[in-house]
């Protein structure tokens, strides 16, 4: 009751009829609340008659001495409201008023009040970093380890737990998904001592160091793969996949590794190369004869005079690291040379000069057949099928799911991949790592493709890999298991079947379900990612480690700005969804500063350094052989620019990646469906985190406008905002692109 204050009203004389009432006025809260009570003192009868709707009195008439019970209805208006009651003494109809005073409904603003971070990251949030462009600390332009380490704190401060680094190891690319050898690192980017001090720092912070590793092809500048090409009789020649009749022998079932390529999930080729020394080194001279439909080489030795290449020619070869040689034409359509040749891959015959190869110029050697033999004519062949024409070796073919700079590593039968020399060779390598370095985990590369999209033998396959790197972590004298991920890229369906190999693989659908949700069409948004988590349990250790990998995008997709329309609200609240959604979240190099960027003009444009200050300092450019969108990379996105600016995108990644390494609801807890919200349409996203007894309610309102909901839990501890939030009620209106969290319990 508030306000209360007496009348008495009084009738004289003593012995007439007369009427108190105590209290003059009663005041409400919005929600009406208890009933209060007047007070009538009276020798006579009375009637008690509300002048409003919402004000219910009892009893409504009496005589004498009495009381009645007053009370309102939920006054659902943020406006104060007021009313009487009539309280009339009926022998003389003399009237004495109540005023009856009811508050509106108070609208308050949400301000949070997380509990103080202490500075332990328990979240498992992962950062997908790209060496080669994140962080230069020798000027050179490219990304290396000490670029990284330098900037520890910059990922401390974000909050992350890992860093997925793209692959360390020597490489012929900039991407360096060919490696060339596992068992070191990439001189570009550092010494081994270097890595083993960006290890070491990182873990003082807390950061975890998964290796990227590649495990279903090698690179072609790999020894294991020169050794293989240059001798029929290497051991290496198990390592990859092989076949000198690719048709005939996948047919007969004599390829272990081998899905059927192109036929079997859309993916690979195999590629023809000359085992052993395909060149020659001395003088010969080449007759090409042109006069038929067929056209033919004859090649012999000789110790005549060498020529010059002829200017005028119209036909020439392409030999060795000479290039395009002129022929010159001693008869109708008859064509030679004598030439000092020194070549290790051999030559084709071509009917342009023109820089590139235009179609149906070049002529070499049929598919399948041998070098040719001195002082014999060697029929030319033009079809896209044609190789080199070579001067010794045998031709054969090697599979690659990917390219031909990427051949395909052979593991043999999927049921004894354990004892391959492929598999033993590289675990080795991975144990280096280990034990040696004290890395934490592994990021697999591809592993759809290390049994051509046979999910059974990919299945067995990685639980032999995992379980060998489980087991020298274990030796190492970890407590816990390792930590491995899976890019298994395909549909959930297909996707979710990897968990029998690993305990986490990334799941490719998400973003899908995240854009969409960020679109307008956001309510069922949890129930599909509860759905993919649900899938995930890791089926071999009782999933005990296993977490679904959750990102936007990654180094080959188009960036997730660019996705969403540069939205920068957008941005932030995809953020907010990613981190406090259940699951491991990843987080890709650039996200957090709103890098967009699209494919098409190259895959550099989707992993662009990050430009640390305004000038552009520690910016590795070089990295990424300088193809920068230069209109992107400008002071104003840069980490120092964004730094001062409290809103910022990064600040909204530092903010609520500090919820999630603070409330274990978030880090630790499982995602589930509410009933503790209704109505606002299709815009609001909301689920609950729960951890023990412990309860978080989060709410996104994904629309362009704001929108209102109904929260049948409490509203009083709300611990992170983005947008704005008022409640008013048990109503609460989320602003366009705002977000709320509530500790509920
Ligand atoms: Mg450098």
């Amino acid at each position: 009751m508030l306000g209360a204050a007496m009348l008495i009203f009084a009738c004289t004389p003593k012995d007439l009829p007369f009427l108190t009432v105590s209290h003059d006025s009663l005041t409400f809260e919005a929600e009406g609340g208890a009933a209060q009570t007047l007070i009538i003192s009276s020798n006579s009868e009375w009637t008690m008659t509300p002048t409003e709707s919402w004000i219910h009195v009892s009893p409504s008439a009496g005589s004498g001495n009495g009381t009645a019970s007053v009370i309102t209805d939920v006054n659902g208006t943020t406006d104060q409201r007021s009313g009487k009651i009539n309280v009339t003494l009926v022998a003389t109809n003399t009237t004495v008023a109540v005023n009856i005073i009811q508050q509106g409904v108070e609208v308050r603003e949400i301000v949070p009040n997380p509990a103080k971070f202490d500075g332990t990251k328990r979240s498992s949030t992962t950062y997908q970093l790209l060496i080669y462009s994140f962080a230069d600390s020798d000027g050179d332009g490219i990304g290396d380890f000490k670029g990284i380490q330098n900037k520890l704190d910059y990922l401390d401060a974000l909050g992350v737990t890992a860093l997925w680094l793209s692959p360390a190891h020597p490489t012929s690319s900039y991407h360096a998904y060919d490696v060339n050898d596992y068992s070191t690192v990439n001189p570009l980017y550092g010494t081994e001592a270097d890595f083993r001090a960006l290890i070491d720092a990182a873990h003082d912070k807390g950061i975890a160091i998964y290796m990227d590793y590649v495990l279903n092809h090698s690179g072609s500048g790999h020894e294991w793969f020169k050794a293989a090409c240059s001798d029929p009789e290497s051991p290496y020649r198990d390592y990859y996949v092989f076949s000198d009749n690719p048709t005939s022998d996948a047919a007969a079932g004599k390829i272990d590794n081998y899905g059927g390529g192109k036929t079997n999930g859309g993916m690979g080729e195999w590629h023809e190369i000359t085992i052993g020394d395909a060149g020659y080194k001395g003088r010969l001279h080449f007759k090409v004869d042109w006069t038929g439909s067929t056209k033919y080489v004859t090649v012999t030795e000789t110790t005549e005079a060498a020529q010059k290449s002829n200017p005028s020619a119209t036909r020439w070869l392409w030999i060795g690291s000479s290039g395009n040689v002129g022929l010159y034409e001693t008869a109708t359509n008859i064509f030679e040379i004598t030439l000092d040749v020194n070549t290790d891959w051999g030559f084709l015959v071509r009917s342009s000069n023109s820089d590139s190869w235009p179609s149906g110029t070049k002529y070499g050697a049929p598919a399948g057949s041998g070098p040719i033999k001195f002082g014999e004519k060697f029929k030319l062949d033009n079809s896209s099928s044609c190789g080199d024409i070579t001067f010794g070796g045998s031709k054969s073919y090697y599979f690659s799911s990917f390219s031909g700079s990427m051949p395909d590593l052979n593991y043999g039968k999927y049921t004894d991949c354990e004892n391959s020399p492929a598999f033993k060779a590289i675990a080795a390598t991975a144990d280096r790592w280990i034990k040696e370095f004290g890395v934490d985990g592994f990021r697999l590369d591809a592993v759809i493709w290390i049994y051509q999209n046979q999910t059974a033998a990919n299945q067995r396959f990685l639980q032999q890999w995992y379980d060998h790197c489980n087991a020298t972590y274990k030796a190492a004298g970890h407590q816990n298991e390792i930590f491995m991920v899976g890019e298994a890229w395909e549909g959930h369906g297909t996707e979710k079947q990897y968990y029998k190999g690993l305990p986490s693989c990334f799941e490719f659908e998400y973003w899908g379900a995240l854009q969409k949700a960020l679109n307008g069409s956001a309510s069922s948004y949890a129930s599909t990612v509860i759905g993919y988590l649900q899938d995930h349990a890791f089926e071999r250790t009782g999933g005990a480690l296993s977490a679904t990998s959750l990102h936007m995008t990654n180094h080959d997709q188009n960036r997730a700005a660019s996705d969403l329309g540069k939205d920068l609200a957008k941005e932030k609240q995809a953020a907010a969804m990613l981190l406090t959604t259940g699951g491991k979240p990843f987080i890709y190099q650039g996200e957090e500063l709103g890098y967009w960027g699209v494919k098409d003009n190259g895959d550099e444009y989707v992993r662009t350094p990050i430009m640390w200050d305004k000038a552009g300092k520690d910016c590795a450019k070089k990295g990424v052989n300088n193809k920068v969108d230069n209109n992107m990379l400008t002071a104003a996105i840069s980490v120092e620019s964004q730094d001062a600016d409290e809103s910022s995108l990064l600040n909204v990644y530092r903010t609520w990646s500090r919820l999630r390494n603070t409330y274990r609801e978030l880090y630790h807890g499982s995602m589930e469906k509410t009933n503790a919200v209704t109505g606002g349409g299709n815009s609001i996203a909301a689920w609950e985190m729960s951890f023990d007894w412990e309860e978080m309610l989060v709410i996104h309102n994904c629309a362009k406008s704001a929108s209102t909901v109904s929260v049948a839990v409490s509203m009083d501890n709300p611990v992170a905002l983005l947008g704005t939030a008022t409640v008013k009620g048990n109503s609460l209106t989320l602003g366009p692109n705002s977000s709320v969290v509530f500790k509920i319990r």
